[in-house]
């Protein structure tokens, strides 16, 4: 009869870290990073909304939008607005 092995053997960890920024400065309040971009792929919709002043814009996004496309068009529609 032969021992059981007892070698657990970790899940090797899978560095998931995600490169794209998703936290943007905020163009009503100048926070540094206070915005956050919320992706709704299913409903293609991108949000974004200030921690510190509660700003938030939305607009349409496609499966291949980033954060910093939603975060670009409401730059944009701030401008057009002023
Ligand atoms: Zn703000």
């Amino acid at each position: 009869m032969g021992r059981r092995k007892s070698k657990r053997k970790p899940p090797p960890k899978r560095k998931n870290i995600q490169s794209l920024e998703k936290q943007f400065n905020c163009p009503f309040c100048n926070h540094e990073r206070s915005c956050d971009v919320i992706l709704d792929k299913l409903r293609k919709v991108g949000r974004i909304i200030c921690r510190v002043c509660q700003e938030s814009y939305q607009t349409t996004i496609i499966s291949l939008s980033e954060p910093v496309d939603v975060y670009n068009d409401w730059i944009d529609a701030c401008e057009e607005t002023n």
